[in-house]
């Protein structure tokens, strides 16, 4: 324990050790060990990291907005400079690719640039309004402090797709992030620090999500939690803020069909189907873990498919050609190998993998083999239920009607995948699939300009595009008389 590297939360600006006078260990998934201490927070922290947010509230919400943005934007700056070493402490923490982080982390400050530009464009209006001798106008104002909960993959992308609306809207923040991943953020909060924010505007308490989460979710004094994670975190989450009226926006699981017409670049659709299920080894909310495909093409497919995944290379994910990582958690990969299982016992038949990976290359690291199911069925467990790991059930279909009902058929709905060369067909699906995003002949792309967000018990609200700084505002009607006298008071005006 003793060399293990020791990280101090930061509250108001200055770097505090836990109240409980205890931390926890975090481990690297690839080699399975400890590398680091996480301050196991709890309530105590959360009061006083949300009592900094809130004394930090006035100053903040008063801040010229163009003053915000340039906060931000230095921020977004100091991201960049500093993404190698972040990605490398999430690639240590998390077990991502090296190869995907890196960009990921060059491409987070846009948030911040994107977010922060809008800082000093958040207009209310003035209302034409059909009183006599009255001036109306509306005003958008920050809702107060927000509580943010992030999930273990892809830690601070996530906080960026938050931090950065809510900032510019004039909020202060409390962030908790995944016990299993919170490495980066608490490195995160030295940039900003350094970029300038005032003392208590960004606030971080790490913890379990029963402790410090659950204090976090049912303070009185936050506003709003903006949650992502699983479905089932999000129901409570989203029931214990009810309690005290917060406002909440979710971002939960997914069962996300990609849908592979026989009309399609069959090598792209290849491509895509690969993207969409064993990048970031599946741990992604977007995975598209059902592959729809249509019954003319479905053996050729599903062939080519397994051929390019047999060539998928494993291993440490800090070497920039490893294509598949370890699973970032002990219970994710328990998890993963018990959906395999399911799956077999529901009559599924692996084509590829269906187990642990046991390759010289994946040394003592948690990782599954890249895993593609078929002969499933919609009704199975294997397709309704989110695995969030490297496995593939194949479905087959026969037209574009069954592949739509096939495809709405889950009680998720956060994104879809559709090939086809067919604009006609490209046009209907899009807008009949029950999904916050979807994708046409490409898979897994996001941006800071397009919003992202669940249908159905995928979530609520929605993140990124000019819309997303509306889920950190509140509109103010404000009426101002000009009549010397005040009439009749006993009715309404
Ligand atoms: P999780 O729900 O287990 O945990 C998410 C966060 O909630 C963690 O920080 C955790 O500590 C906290 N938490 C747990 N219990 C809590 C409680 N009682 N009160 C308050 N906070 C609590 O999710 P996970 O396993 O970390 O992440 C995987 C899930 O996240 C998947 O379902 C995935 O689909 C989802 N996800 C969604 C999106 C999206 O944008 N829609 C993006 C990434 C991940």
């Amino acid at each position: 324990m003793g060399n293990l590297k020791r990280y101090q939360m930061t509250i108001a600006g200055k770097k505090v050790d836990p109240a409980s006078g205890e931390w926890f260990e975090t481990e690297n998934p690839y080699t399975g060990k400890a590398w680091a201490e996480i301050p196991r927070g709890n309530a105590e922290d959360i009061d006083r990291a949300v009592k900094a947010a809130k004394d930090a509230l006035p100053g903040w919400r008063r801040t010229i907005a163009t003053q915000r943005g340039h906060l931000m934007r230095k921020l977004g700056d100091l991201i960049a400079e500093n993404a190698d070493s972040l990605a490398a402490t999430e690639v240590r923490d998390n077990g991502k690719l090296i190869a995907e982080m890196g960009l990921q982390l060059k491409y987070a400050p846009q948030w911040y640039y994107y977010f922060g530009g809008l800082a000093d464009k958040i207009e209310g209006a003035v209302i034409p309004i059909d009183k006599p001798d009255t001036f109306n106008f509306t005003r958008k104002e920050p809702l107060g402090v927000i509580g943010m909960i992030t999930p273990w993959n892809s830690p601070l992308m996530l906080t960026a797709w938050k931090l950065a609306p809510a900032l510019a809207a004039g909020n202060t923040v409390v962030l908790k992030p995944s016990e299993f991943t919170s490495a980066s953020a608490l490195e995160f909060m030295d940039l900003v620090k350094q970029a300038g924010f005032p003392d208590g505007v960004v606030n971080i308490v790490t913890g379990y999500g029963k402790e410090a989460g659950e204090a976090l979710i049912s303070h009185p004094d936050v506003a709003k939690i903006a949650f992502t994670g699983g479905s089932a975190t999000g129901k409570h989450v989203y029931s214990t803020a009810a309690q005290s009226f917060k406002k909440v926006s979710l971002e939960l699981g997914g069962k996300s069909p990609n849908i592979v017409f026989d009309d399609c670049n069959v090598e792209n659709a290849v491509k895509g189907v690969i993207s969409g299920i064993f990048a970031a080894t599946g741990q992604t909310c977007i995975a598209g873990s059902r592959l729809l495909v249509q019954k003319s093409i479905h053996n050729e497919f599903v062939d080519k498919l397994v051929a390019l995944a047999k060539t998928a290379k494993m291993g440490d994910p800090m070497d920039p050609d490893t294509q598949v990582g370890p699973v970032t958690t002990p219970p994710q990969y328990e998890k993963i190998l018990g959906y395999m299982d399911i799956a077999k016992g529901e009559g599924a038949e692996a084509v590829l993998g269906g187990g642990k990976a046991t390759r010289p290359e994946c040394g003592d690291g948690w990782f599954v083999e890249p895993t593609i199911f078929t002969g499933v069925n919609n009704q199975m467990r294997i397709a309704q239920e989110e695995v969030f790991g490297p496995v593939l059930s194949v479905i087959p279909f026969e037209d574009e009607e069954e592949a739509l009902a096939i495809g709405n058929d889950v009680v998720y709905g956060l994104a879809a995948g559709v090939w086809t060369e067919s604009i006609r067909r490209a046009f209907i699906m899009s807008q009949e699939l029950q999904a916050g995003t979807v994708w046409v002949n490409t898979y897994r792309a996001v941006s800071y300009m397009s919003p992202f967000g669940g249908y159905k018990q995928s979530g609520l609200g929605r993140e990124s595009g000019q819309a997303a700084i509306e889920e950190y505002l509140q509109t103010k009607s404000v009426w101002i008389s000009m009549a010397t006298e005040v009439p009749n008071p006993f009715v309404m005006r």
